[in-house]
């Protein structure tokens, strides 16, 4: 077995992890990184960038946020079910940390909303093209970067299997290389960073009772299979629950012209099994509620349904809502894409010359469909009596052929299961600490309870990057003790 000495082991190099060994070792700790994959950033490389709250780029953008503001609004969503402490810390830090990722050469666009009833507290990181998604991949090379120059070693493909425990404290980490040898690493400390459990199917059906690929369609990046949390747990961290992040899922999208995927997400008539509404489509872009009122629907489907004039309408004047995942109000592409769907036999998107054969056809009710469609027309002409949509949103459907896409719950993996308090020490069932053991990041994003935040977005990202630091700040100071 080869063996190596340090002070701090950081256990994964997702944003969460590569914040912790920089500022480990920029408070003067010796720092060693285990990686199971052969490239550092996690799952961030997919995204777009952290939060931030009082932040340079919201006052020079005149956006009312402040951490007051933020922690209230918070709390509130969470019913007062999560940490105050953690929150307040996090949030409070999290425009310096704006500041000391530019300090370490990452550049943003400024602050922005996911949507327009969300606050514009998502800073995306710039990149050498047009806002867009994996523009977070710059700010992880930046922080990769950095570690290197402080002198952190990393040992990647190097998956870590176990914390050694002597006397009650942190005394190592057994990892194995890539050539299957053993590793063991003596240190003070270990910070765990490992990204959930998002590909890990039985563990989120055994926590959360969703089927993956069944009644759940999460994409997470391979290896996110709930290491840390196993290695935390064992080691007698507290569990805290497992959940989805959840953002649903238009089905069968991902091979398609974006154009079906963009004109599908529109705050489009929205019906379950039943054939009937289930909410103030406006709501449908925070893709939290609308995964949410998914999944408590009759076998946890909704359908998004169109008409012609509509997509007439979106292909002429742009569609409705966009993104800045996507940017395009373009869907010219959309006819283009149900062909390619239907000559693929796609069994996700459905289209007919009457309501009744698109019910038939998809396995709504019939009768209650052509109900929901009537007076929905009839809203059009007046007001939404049921839920109250906004009256630009409402489009009468009246001409054939018609089209709908099948609705899923989804996520961006899993969130939450170590317990740890204020300053990212993991603690047990009783609260109390045990020496040496940190977690951050997605492992121990217990802050959410039920639903993930998106009125707030950059929230994951945020989450990882400041309790990384937290934790490699933390980790530090007791190792220097
Ligand atoms: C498509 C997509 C877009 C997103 N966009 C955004 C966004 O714009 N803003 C936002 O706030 N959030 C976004 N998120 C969520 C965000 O990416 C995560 O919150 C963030 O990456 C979590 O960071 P982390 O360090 O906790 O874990 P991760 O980034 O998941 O990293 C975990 C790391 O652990 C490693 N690992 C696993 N097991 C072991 C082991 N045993 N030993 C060593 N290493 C191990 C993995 O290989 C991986 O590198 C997005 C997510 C997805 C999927």
């Amino acid at each position: 077995m080869k063996t190596y000495d340090t002070q701090i082991v950081v256990i994964a190099a997702g944003p969460s992890g590569l914040c912790a060994a920089v500022q480990a070792a920029e408070d003067g700790a010796s720092v060693i990184v285990l990686e199971k994959a052969a490239t550092v950033g996690g799952a961030a490389n997919m995204g777009m960038g952290p939060l931030g709250i009082g932040t340079k780029y919201q006052k020079q953008q005149m956006i009312d946020i402040s951490v007051e503001k933020a922690f209230n609004m918070f709390m509130e969503y969470t019913h007062y079910m999560v940490d105050a402490r953690l929150v307040k810390r996090y949030f409070e830090q999290s425009a310096e940390t704006i500041e000391w990722l530019e300090d370490l050469g990452v550049e943003f666009e400024g602050a922005f909303r996911y949507f327009p009833k969300s606050e514009a507290t998502w800073h995306i990181v710039k990149t050498d093209r047009s806002i867009g998604p994996r523009a977070a991949s710059f700010m992880n090379k930046a922080l990769y970067s950095k570690a290197l120059e402080l002198g952190v070693s990393f040992m990647m493909e190097t998956p870590a299997k176990k914390l050694l425990i002597e006397e009650g404290k942190v005394a190592g980490v057994l990892a194995v290389n890539k050539n299957g040898e053993e590793i063991k690493i003596s240190c003070k400390a270990a910070i765990i960073c490992t990204g959930g459990a998002g590909a890990n199917k039985e563990l989120i059906k055994q926590e959360t009772g969703f089927t993956q690929g069944v009644d759940m369609f999460n994409f997470a990046i391979p290896g996110l299979v709930g290491d840390g949390l196993k290695m935390a747990w064992e080691a007698g961290a507290g569990k805290t629950p497992v959940r989805i992040e959840m953002a649903a899922n238009i089905e069968g999208c991902d091979e398609l012209p974006q154009g079906v995927s963009n004109v599908f997400s529109q705050p489009n008539l929205l019906v379950n099994k039943l054939g009937k509404r289930v909410m103030n489509e406006d709501h449908m872009q925070n893709a939290t509620y609308l995964s949410n009122v998914v999944s408590h629907q009759k076998d946890k489907v909704c359908y998004s349904i169109v008409d012609t004039s509509i997509i007439k309408a979106y292909i002429r004047n742009g569609v409705d809502v966009v993104s800045l995942v996507r940017t395009n109000p373009d869907v010219s592409d959309f006819y283009e894409g149900i062909k390619i769907a239907q000559e693929n036999g796609s069994k996700d998107f459905f289209v007919a010359d009457t309501i009744e054969e698109l019910a038939e056809k998809a396995g709504i009710n019939v009768e209650s469909l052509v109900n929901t469609v009537d007076d929905y027309n009839d809203y059009c002409d007046s007001v939404d009596e049921e839920f109250f949509k906004e009256k630009k949103y409402l489009r009468p459907l009246s001409k054939a052929p018609f089209y709908c896409a099948k609705v899923r719950p989804g996520g961006y993996g899993t969130v939450g299961g170590v317990r740890i308090n204020e300053n990212c020490e993991a603690i047990t069932d009783e609260f109390e600490a045990i020496p040496g053991l940190y977690c951050a990041g997605t492992d121990a994003c217990n802050i959410y309870d039920d639903s993930y935040m998106f009125l707030l977005p950059g929230n994951s990202m945020g989450f990882a990057v400041n309790t990384g630091r937290i934790a490699g700040m933390s980790a530090a100071e007791y190792v220097e003790e």
